[in-house]
C-alpha cells in the first residue's frame, strides 16, 4: 500500500487511506484527521486553499451534518 501523503490543506501528516477505487490502482482517497479534508490522489492539488489552525478549529466546531454518508459526525 502506498504511503499516505500529508494533507494538502493543512500540511498535517495525520492522514489516512479512506478508500480505494473498485479497480485497484485507479485512485485512492485520503482523509486528514486534523482538518477533516478529503481528497483523491487523482485530484490536482495545485493552488488549493490552505487554512490556519484557527480556521481548522472553527470548521471542526461548525461542521455541518454530512449530506453524503458521514465519516466524521
Ligand atoms: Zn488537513
Amino acid at each position: 500500500m502506498a504511503d499516505v501523503p500529508a494533507c494538502p490543506r493543512c500540511s498535517s501528516s495525520d492522514t489516512r487511506l479512506i478508500a480505494e477505487s473498485p479497480l485497484p490502482g485507479v485512485w485512492e482517497m485520503y482523509g486528514c484527521n486534523h482538518c477533516t479534508y478529503l481528497w483523491r490522489n487523482t485530484e490536482t492539488l495545485e493552488g488549493i486553499e490552505t487554512i490556519t489552525e484557527e480556521e481548522i478549529e472553527a470548521a471542526v466546531l461548525d461542521f455541518p451534518p454530512p449530506s453524503h454518508g458521514g465519516f466524521f459526525r
